[in-house]
């Protein structure tokens, strides 16, 4: 038991846990770079630490100074946040060793489903779906790999076993290109990662993502708490996310809900944790487990009415799941836009001085931010600012709700995305739900030029 955290994060994350944490009756140690000093996650907290200069790999990735400023302060227990030190499983074997609890799975845990081969086999074994593809790393016997790539067909895509943020991937259309694609892919993974061990997958042409979100106990219980469509991307980051899935059967989701629900006892997972999936044809396939908290938490939490950080620390207390599996029965739809400090088409980052901010209101309307007046968003880390969460009866309720939100909202001082966002909104494809993971990047300069309509 603790009664005392220490949140490693920043940004709206941090907030989120903090406010989580006040309500759990919890006292907060905030951790904070030089450039952060008057950040509001800082303001909120009961405590805070300066762990170090601007750069992240000085601060925010710094594992001494903040297990420093944990046992310092007395706190009990290490929240990570996503990003960071989240699904670093030496952080969390450090901060158990100095007798601290990390919130989120056991080291090994972590360490398991970092390395892609040896969550696919995990996953295999657990007998939830994954892309067809080698049983595990890629021999260096090019014959083998090139009767392995024809037996499960073109495009293939060989990926480091090690790989993560969109990198270390490369799509291989025949034969010719495999031998480059292996030898290149192998010396990025070596060089990026620190391990040349590489597989392969069918690359699958129209995927669709869509994860699962779970809660497990680590002591013999675990729930799924519905599905997240985060198809809407560009280069492998998600820009708006939407619960339920459009289109897709309930009792597919559910079959698949419930392999996930089981892979977690059988792994003794502990916390909350996401199982991602391509979907494509009616067929889910695992591409990767996040042992953390996402971004996009807040989407399953409007449907289901539970409170994903509020179940993080009390699982962290050791106490028993509480929640059973027939008691969540998601309501509506909810839909969550990222808002990035960011040039709505170029993409450029907008880092700078906040000059007004008024977060949207109204029904079904939730807005996660650390933005306040004369905020300053540094340059630094990762752009997102604000996430504006919609939630309706039905999706049509959602989308209208969310457009209405977007143009209430008042953030000036910096470029940001929101017409970005508006133009997803209004467009038919996206209103008719159940576009693929490719769509946002060929519809760009479409949505740019109606995006420019509407701003006339
Ligand atoms: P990372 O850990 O780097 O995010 P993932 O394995 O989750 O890597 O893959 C990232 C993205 O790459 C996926 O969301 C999808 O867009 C694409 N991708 C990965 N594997 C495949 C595949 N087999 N077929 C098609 N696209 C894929």
């Amino acid at each position: 038991m603790f009664d005392k955290l220490l949140i490693a994060n920043r940004g709206e994350i941090a907030v989120r846990i903090i406010r989580a944490c006040q309500a759990a009756g919890l006292k907060t140690v905030a951790v904070h770079s030089l450039a952060d000093a008057v950040q509001l996650h800082v303001r909120l907290a009961d405590e805070s630490v300066c762990i170090g200069p601007a750069p992240a790999a000085q601060s925010y990735l710094n594992q001494a100074e903040i297990l420093l400023a944990a046992l310092s302060t007395g706190a009990g227990a290490v929240h990570p946040g996503y990003g960071f030190l989240s699904e670093n499983a030496q952080f969390a074997d450090a901060v158990e060793a100095a007798g601290l609890v990390f919130v989120g799975p056991r080291g090994d845990t972590i360490r398991r489903m970092g390395d892609k081969i040896a969550a696919k086999a995990a996953m295999r074994e657990a007998g939830v779906p994954c892309v067809p593809g080698s049983q595990g790393e890629l021999s260096p016997d090019l014959e083998r790999v090139q009767a392995q790539a024809q037996e499960i067909g073109y495009p293939v895509i060989i990926k480091a076993a090690a790989g993560g943020g969109g990198r270390g991937m490369r799509v291989v259309h025949g034969p010719d290109e495999l031998p480059a694609a292996l030898r290149l892919t192998r010396e990025e993974a070596a060089r990026a990662f620190g391990s040349a061990a590489v597989y392969m997958e069918k690359f699958l042409i129209h995927p669709r993502h869509v994860e699962i979100q779970v809660l497990a106990d680590g002591q013999g219980r675990a729930v799924w708490l519905g599905e997240r469509d985060c198809s809407m991307q560009r280069r492998h980051q998600k820009v708006l996310e939407e619960s339920p899935a459009p289109g897709i059967e309930r009792s597919a989701i559910a079959a698949i809900g419930e392999r996930c629900a089981r892979a977690c006892v059988q792994m003794n997972y502990r916390g909350a944790g996401t199982f991602e999936f391509l979907f494509e044809n009616g067929q889910f396939y695992f591409i990767e487990m996040n042992t953390r908290v996402q971004v996009e938490h807040p989407v399953t939490e409007a449907v289901t009415g539970i409170d994903i950080v509020a179940q993080q620390l009390r699982i962290a207390q050791g106490q028993p799941l509480a929640l059973r599996q027939q008691d969540i029965t998601p309501q509506g739809h909810a839909i969550e836009c990222r808002i990035n400090a960011e040039h709505p088409w170029t993409f450029r980052p907008s880092p700078g001085t906040v000059a007004q901010w008024q977060a949207p209101q109204g029904a079904g309307i939730r807005v996660d931010t650390h933005l306040v007046d004369g905020a300053e968003v540094p340059p630094w880390y990762d752009s997102l600012v604000a996430k504006v969460i919609a939630h309706g009866d039905t999706r049509a309720q959602a989308i209208a709700r969310m457009q209405q939100a977007l143009q209430a909202m008042r953030l000036q001082g910096i470029d940001h995305g929101a017409p970005l966002l508006q133009a997803v909104l209004a467009d038919a494809g996206f209103q008719q739900g159940g576009t693929d993971i490719h769509y946002l990047e060929k519809s760009l300069d479409r949505l740019q030029s109606t995006g420019a309509r509407h701003a006339d």
